[in-house]
């Protein structure tokens, strides 16, 4: 789960990581208060959307006055702003932060991910901080210190001061930079982080370490131990068709292809993702309906997938253990008895009942295609869309 910059630093601050003090706005009218209220001759107005990048993309404006607040709010919100986070078809600002302008001296990297080869967390600290750390990692990988910790110890000090040297922190700024990652380290593992990014923590010219942005996501697996985090989800800033799938147990993740597949299994989902990829054609999604799916859940992903405009083509690719081949024939036919089908449908069935889903599926009198096996699928629904 992914959540804002705001809500964030508002985490955070209970680790006493260091963040600077904002206000939550939604309103022009709201930002020109906050802009008096925080009291700093320079604020800075930033755009809520769960995507980085918004600096350059117009999204992040310093201020000088409340009326300069409030006309930047009132320029940066109903704005869509495209990042390389969020797509091309970018995501709209609904809301605002106005925080504290900070005398920024310097600005560096801080980032945890989970090294899935050291089965650890792990905190990675750059000097190159506010640029896009991909290209850091790909450019000039020295530039990136890293120290694997345990999540119950949190990060050692001697690393915390190993990395805040490396990065050419000195003097006091040494221990308050190692201490900042400390807590952060901490917060992470207190609460089932896979992700927490500050890009950039800068020194500022009066001597502080703090988070200027702040980037966190959870676990989903773990939040069910964290349940007063639920309260930060902003379903505005997901895939509707995301959040209808999960109110029926199905898995759906939007791609950007054409090819809307429809699987049982993540692994047969992952290898017919690639076998439609090995033919030439670009999946449109990512949807499993699990093992134990009933016709109504069928029927709801089925149309959860025709309703996605880019969807030129389905693939339904089925191998019956548990799930049985009859009821995914029955939720098809229900779904399109309901909506349209206007695209090419193929239909691979193998598994627990297969006669009988076939059979369903060729009285229901539906244009559909069936294929032998999955690579045969793949062909005939990339031909389909190639003709
Ligand atoms: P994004 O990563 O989405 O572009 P950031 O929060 O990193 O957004 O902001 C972009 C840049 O704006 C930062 O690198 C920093 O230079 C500047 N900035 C952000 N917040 C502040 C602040 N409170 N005070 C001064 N400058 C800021
Ligand atoms: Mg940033």
């Amino acid at each position: 789960m992914k959540i804002h910059e705001f809500q964030a630093k508002q985490v955070l601050a209970k680790f006493g990581v260091a963040v600077p003090k904002g206000r939550e706005c939604t309103t022009p009218e709201q930002a020109e208060a906050a802009h008096t209220e925080l009291g700093t001759p320079v604020t800075v107005v930033k755009a809520q959307i769960h995507a980085g990048g918004r600096g350059k993309a117009g999204g992040v404006k310093v201020v000088k006055s409340a009326a300069e607040a409030r006309e930047a709010a009132a320029e940066i919100l109903g704005k869509t702003l495209v990042t390389h986070q969020t797509g091309p078809d970018g995501q709209l600002v609904r809301r605002l932060w106005v925080e504290e302008g900070s005398d920024i001296d310097r600005e560096f990297y801080i980032g945890i991910a989970i090294d899935r080869e050291h089965q650890q967390p792990v905190m990675m600290a750059s000097s190159e901080g506010g640029m896009e750390i991909e290209q850091v990692a790909e450019d000039s990988p020295e530039k990136i210190l890293k120290a694997a910790f345990s999540p119950a110890d949190g990060l050692a000090e001697d690393d915390a001061r190993r990395l805040a040297e490396g990065i050419g922190l000195t003097g006091d700024l040494v221990g308050k930079g190692a201490e900042f990652m400390i807590k952060l380290s901490k917060a992470f593992a207190e609460l089932d982080c896979s992700i927490a990014e500050i890009n950039p923590l800068v020194t500022t010219k009066g001597g502080d370490v703090l988070a200027l942005d702040a980037k966190i996501n959870f676990d989903d697996n773990a939040l069910f131990r964290h349940k007063e985090l639920l309260e930060l989800r902003d379903l505005d800033e997901e895939d509707p068709k995301e959040i209808e799938a999960a109110k029926f147990d199905l898995s759906y993740i939007a791609l950007d292809g054409n090819i809307g597949c429809m699987v049982n299994g993540a692994g047969l989902a992952m290898a017919t993702m690639d076998v439609i990829k090995l033919h030439g054609g670009e999946p449109a999604n990512f949807l499993d309906v699990g093992g134990g799916a009933t016709k109504e859940n069928v029927k709801a992903a089925f149309k959860i997938l025709l309703s996605d405009p880019n969807v030129k083509g389905v693939l339904v690719n089925i191998f019956g253990g548990i799930m049985r081949c009859d009821v995914i024939a029955e939720g098809v036919c229900a779904a399109v008895e309901e909506i349209e089908l206007n695209v090419p449908l193929v239909v691979r069935l193998e598994g627990t009942n297969v006669e009988k889903g076939r059979e369903i599926l060729n009285n229901s009198g539906l244009p559909l295609v069936s294929a032998e096996d999955l690579d045969d699928a793949a062909a005939k629904i990339c031909k389909s869309l190639n003709s």
